[in-house]
């Protein structure tokens, strides 16, 4: 039997899962807030057109409008300026968005300090004990925040200082975007940065250093506590939306 028709076998007897690693998408699916002097994003919202009726009698449709990063999505790297002229969503070869899974745990240090951010000793501390991270993998940061997904504001968890929520540090961003070829990072949170990383060196060093490298973020990820640290494969299904800087995704492991 080929690898391919295996791997098939494995998914209809069950004995590989299917995991969804992906929120759910509806009105009130936590959308990022920016200061108010910035362009904001738009909520998710279905617009019907016909369900059965007068309007449609045999069948139910949508609209849909959406912000490009709302919900569990992808980052292209052309979302940001250090990215300008990189990729747009639609130009990402389909290649670089399946990969090994790779799970660093801070699910203890973020629910003892929500600012908790990432740093290079943390990262090095992971591979000592499992090994260089593998070219082409997601690198998967499980903090636990996936639990407050269906509430808004313990979701942002923002106070006066903006919001507080768990990312990486300047040297964390770098030294996964130099000194690794991972395809990109995922994370529980509405971004790939900290809540207070607009007030970094750089600002939003994750943003700036993973897209200024043709690397990808993945937000909003659920599940994560479900995923072995290795082992498992994850596939990442943006909408090709051609010049897009990023689109909603459905986000699955395999394991
Ligand atoms: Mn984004």
């Amino acid at each position: 039997m080929s690898d391919l028709n295996a791997l098939a076998a494995s998914i209809v007897d069950g004995s590989i899962t299917v995991l969804d690693l992906t929120s759910p998408l509806h009105s009130e699916t936590p959308i990022l807030a920016l200061p108010e002097e910035f362009g904001q994003t738009a909520k998710f919202a279905l617009e019907e057109i016909s369900a059965y009726d007068e309007r449609g009698p045999y069948w139910y449709w949508n609209n849909f409008h959406s912000g490009e990063h709302t919900g569990t999505h992808l980052d292209a790297p052309n979302h940001w300026i250090s990215g300008r002229g990189l990729d747009d969503v639609s130009q990402i070869p389909v290649q670089r968005l399946i990969g090994p899974a790779v799970v660093i745990d801070k699910v203890a240090e973020v629910a003892a300090n929500p600012d908790y951010c990432l740093d290079v000793a943390d990262i090095k501390a992971w591979e000592e004990e499992n090994g260089k991270i593998p070219k082409g993998a997601w690198f998967l940061y499980r903090t636990g925040w996936s639990k407050f997904g269906d509430d808004p504001a313990a979701f942002a968890n923002a106070d006066e200082n903006g919001p507080h929520t768990p990312g990486l540090t300047p040297a964390a961003a770098q030294y996964l975007s130099e000194e690794t070829e991972i395809l990109g990072m995922g994370v529980e949170t509405v971004g790939t940065d900290a809540g207070g990383a607009m007030q970094f060196e750089p600002p939003f060093p994750c943003h700036t250093m993973l897209m200024g490298a043709n690397k990808y973020g993945v937000t909003q990820l659920r599940n994560l506590d479900k995923l072995p640290t290795q082992g498992a494969v994850v596939i990442v299904a943006p909408l090709p939306i051609v010049k897009g800087s990023g689109s909603p995704c459905r986000v699955l492991a395999l394991m």
